[in-house]
């Protein structure tokens, strides 16, 4: 089975559009706000929408993709922390719907109602809905709320203790994934995403969250931002730092996905980062879309790159393209071995 483990719904219906910008519009005329959350999308809407990421899936070979909402769309700089709840509790909704429409294609994570200034513990009672009545098996961490001004108090600060306990207690993993700017020095997917990859990371090293949280997982999409390139500088500095070696302190709850969207990348990441630490993804449909003119494939094929390393075993192909997903989302596990779906064994 290939699990990609980083889809966003990038083609939601225009209502959820016409919805948000209602939303945002009855922060300073009420007279404008949505009269409902109830968007009039039909199931066959729902399904439509996801026609694109279906074919992607078929073509490309992958089976299920573990979807969340559109990360630019969780804009939690935006509006207040109510208008964040109630964006949050809708885009996970659909999500919902998606995965219950077509379950063998779609496994939900689900976004928080972060908001620039709020305590991550306002999250939680989502944090409970997303897994337990909506059936998620992770969820999408912002690092930083602010939308690239990086306001808030690092992740390893106490702040996020809370937040953590939950997560570890329901077993789910997050995905540190930042959402749009609103800093015109970062451009989103191009600089900002990577920079917060890379920023999560460092502050793991600074700060030494599992002692506390020894079962906590994080998954750090983007190949790991720049993570991988510069791994001598990080083994270095955990060293300089006092800390134990790289791969005995974060590699037990750090995981990096392969949305590199070039071969050398692909190479580089397997060559440096340790095999149980890889999961695929492709992100698709999502940050870059259309036909690389090297190769004559789409970006965000990134199967294509993986089947092209000739170095790895076929047990380490498994990994990245399941056994390591099964293993870091227990849920996902759990629920596919309910399903019929056995884990390989080499
Ligand atoms: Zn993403």
């Amino acid at each position: 089975m290939i699990i990609d483990i980083h889809g966003h719904y990038t083609t939601e219906p225009a209502a959820m559009h016409t919805f948000r910008d209602k939303q945002l519009a009855g922060l300073v005329d009420s007279a404008r706000k949505p009269t409902t959350t109830d968007l009039g999308i039909s199931d066959e809407q729902v399904l439509k929408s996801v026609e694109k990421q279906l074919a992607f899936q078929k073509a490309r070979g992958s089976d299920l993709t573990v979807f969340s909402p559109r990360a630019s769309g969780m804009a939690h700089h935006i509006g207040t922390e109510a208008t964040s709840i109630e964006w949050t509790r809708l885009s996970n909704d659909i999500i919902h719907r998606i995965c219950t429409l077509l379950p063998d294609n779609f496994i939900g994570v689900g976004q928080l109602p972060q908001h620039p200034g709020a305590a991550p513990k306002e999250s939680i009672p989502e944090l409970v809905r997303m897994v337990k009545e909506l059936g998620f098996v992770g969820v999408n961490v912002n690092p930083d709320p602010s939308g690239g001004y990086w306001t808030g108090a690092p992740i390893t600060d106490k702040s996020w203790y809370p937040l953590y306990e939950k997560m570890a207690e329901l077993e789910v993993p997050g995905m540190i994934h930042v959402s749009s700017s609103c800093n015109p020095n970062f451009h989103a997917t191009g600089a900002h995403y990577i920079n917060a990859d890379t920023t999560a990371f460092m502050q793991l090293i600074q700060g030494n969250l599992f002692n506390d949280f020894p079962t906590l997982k994080f998954v750090i999409p983007h190949g790991g931002g720049a993570v991988p390139y510069h791994w001598g500088r990080y083994r270095g500095l955990c060293l300089n730092m006092k800390k134990p070696p790289l791969v005995e302190y974060l590699m037990k709850n750090v995981y990096f996905d392969t949305c590199v969207y070039h071969l050398p990348g692909i190479e580089l990441l397997t060559k440096v980062i340790p095999m149980d630490n890889i999961l695929f993804a492709s992100e698709m449909v999502g940050a870059v879309q259309g036909i690389d003119p090297e190769t004559g494939f789409d970006y965000d094929d990134t199967k294509r790159y993986i089947d092209q390393v000739g170095t790895l075993s076929e047990a380490n192909r498994y990994k990245i393209f399941e056994g390591n997903a099964r293993d870091v989302y227990p849920l996902l596990d759990r629920e596919l071995t309910r399903r019929g779906h056995a884990r390989q064994t080499f």
